[in-house]
């Protein structure tokens, strides 16, 4: 049995050698909570023992967040710090790479009032546009990592005594990343070699779209021709690998933007800006979306789809199987870098330029050309549960098995 402290080394360790594949004399750069500091040291430490030249933190303190949105007039959420988003947008180009580390309170921002969010996503939205795009077509090398934190434990463990909240949420992170296994580094490299068996068979059937049924979900979401679907590593443009979230355990590809059509239901509650979203329904007419409902935070999610146009289209097509051990944990994290990946899910909002072929290399209007939607959001949401089938459509009409009761068919 290792100590605690070891295994937070470990994690630290796979978080830089497959998270963000840190190369010699490359800049690192965390963002982090001042709450999991003990992990961004330990992730500091790693980073120059593989030959960093500098490891830049940005520190976030939840409680300063909050009174900044109980305080600060709305005008100040419309305006970005433009000289932090310049920041980062220089060391995207410096080929940095970034680890984000997430362990929010979920209800951190309820009741604070929802104009200043909006403002505050959308002002932060355009002024990191270039940076997004950097992300999404995976010029650099980037991860977004679990780090457990008082509130965020406190809502997920509520019928736990206080002190043994953030242990047993650490334990579940380490689960879920597989930290629990003799040689994660080598555990990681197995699963991402399943996953991308998975993407290669489903990029040979190049289906003209994916049909969902489920309780609640009739949905028909159209494929662009030449989509490509991917596993869980990426390749930077340098060629080196990494692992953009940790935990992940989906194969992912984009919609043809305005061929989606139907219904889908969501099966988990979604943790968004600082508020939970919970049991909604969406529809879809030639891709846009024509009507929201939700049991909880309908305003919010209508707010979200306002964001820009593209908010009203889908990005995202992930297929993640019910199996999965975060979806056998039966823990709720209310938050999307875990619950995401236990459950089949699509993202409002822009797509990665990689899921399609040449993608890397299109300009915003090749890319909407192709079908592939843009914005300056992208927020996933959860459909699956071991109720959901899918069926692929082939380019002649015939239906085939991709997904049955929650897992894969082939
Ligand atoms: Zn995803
Ligand atoms: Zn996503």
């Amino acid at each position: 049995m290792s100590t605690f402290n070891e295994k937070l080394e470990k994690y630290a360790e796979l978080i830089v050698k497959v998270g963000v594949n840190v190369q010699p004399d490359q800049k690192v750069v965390i963002n982090s909570s001042v709450e999991s500091a003990p992990l961004s040291r330990l992730i500091t430490k790693k980073a120059y023992e593989v030959g960093a030249s500098d490891v830049i933190i940005n520190w976030a303190d939840e409680e300063i967040t909050l009174l900044r949105y109980q305080n600060s007039p709305i005008e100040i959420f419309e305006k970005a710090a433009l000289h932090r988003a310049a920041e980062r947008i220089e060391l995207a180009h410096e080929n940095a790479v970034f680890i984000s580390i997430v362990s929010e309170n979920p209800d951190l921002l309820k009741g604070v009032d929802g104009k200043k969010i909006a403002a505050n996503q959308k002002a932060m939205g355009q002024a990191l546009e270039e940076f997004r795009q950097m992300i999404q077509s995976n010029a650099i090398s980037w991860t977004v990592v679990g780090a457990a934190s008082e509130g965020w434990a406190a809502k997920v463990f509520p019928d736990l005594p206080h002190a043994e909240q953030v242990p047993a949420l650490w334990e579940v992170i380490f689960e879920t990343t597989r930290m629990n296994t003799a040689d994660p580094i080598q555990t990681w490299k197995n699963h991402d070699e399943t996953l991308n068996n998975k993407a290669a068979y489903l990029n040979e059937q190049q289906y003209s779209a994916l049909h969902y049924t489920a309780p609640g979900t009739d949905l028909t979401i159209g494929l662009p021709k030449d989509h490509v679907w991917v596993g869980a590593g990426s390749y930077n443009k340098q060629g080196k690998e990494f692992m953009a979230n940790m935990p992940t355990e989906e194969v992912f590809s984009c919609a043809e933007k305005t061929s989606v059509n139907g219904y889908v239901s969501s099966t988990k509650p979604l943790s968004y800006a600082g508020n939970i979203i919970d049991k909604f329904k969406i529809t879809f007419k030639d891709g846009r979306i024509v009507d929201v409902v939700a049991e909880q935070g309908e305003d919010i999610l209508k707010d979200l789809v306002a964001t820009d146009e593209g908010s009203h289209y889908l990005g995202e097509v992930a297929l993640v199987p019910d199996p999965s051990p975060i979806s056998q944990s039966g823990i709720l994290f209310y938050n999307t870098l875990f619950d995401e990946n236990a459950s089949n899910h699509l993202a409002i909002g822009s797509a990665y330029a990689f899921n399609i072929k040449g993608g890397e290399d299109m300009s915003r209007e090749e890319l909407e050309k192709a079908g592939v939607n843009s914005s300056m959001t992208h927020v996933d949401f959860m459909i699956g549960s071991d109720k959901m089938n899918i069926d692929g459509i082939t380019a002649s009409g015939d239906k085939v098995p991709v997904f049955r009761n929650g897992d894969w068919a082939f």
